[in-house]
């Protein structure tokens, strides 16, 4: 881990961007707009174009194109990143999500209320 005040390392940029795109996705609308659609698109597809990590660019881009994004609603969009994530977990050898806990994780926290 870098020190604070430091440029992020590859893990640091990977662990935000998941933030962001998880919690992207978990407040998506359960019934998008054409317009909403849309630029829910063009930010995934931006990804391989723009994401500062070429490896990861490349192998995401590979990736998508193989599963295209759903981006129908709120559920199956979250569903479709947490496999897509699951991918890359796979790929570094880290344990996969179970993806039944993507609204958990990111969305309501535990039902124990810790997070609360
Ligand atoms: P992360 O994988 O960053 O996950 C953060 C948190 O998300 C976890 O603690 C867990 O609570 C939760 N989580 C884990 N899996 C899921 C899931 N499937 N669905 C929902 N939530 C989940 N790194 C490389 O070294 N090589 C690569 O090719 C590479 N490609 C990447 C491609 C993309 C598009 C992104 C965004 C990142 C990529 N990374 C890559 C970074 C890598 O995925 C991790 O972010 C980084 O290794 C830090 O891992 P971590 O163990 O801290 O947890």
């Amino acid at each position: 881990e870098p020190p604070p005040g430091c440029p992020p390392d590859v893990e640091q940029l990977g662990r935000a961007t998941w933030t962001f795109l998880h919690t992207t996705a978990a407040y998506y609308p359960e019934k998008p707009t054409p317009n909403q659609r849309a630029n829910m698109l063009m930010l995934l597809r931006s990804l391989p174009v723009l994401y500062p990590c070429t490896w990861c660019a490349q192998d995401f881009g590979e990736d998508i194109e193989k599963n295209p994004p759903d981006v129908s609603g709120r559920v199956a969009l979250s569903k479709w990143l947490c496999e897509r994530h699951n991918e890359v977990n796979e790929k570094l050898g880290k344990v996969t999500f179970n993806c039944a806990k993507v609204d958990e994780r990111w969305k309501d926290g535990p039902p124990d209320g810790r997070c609360d």
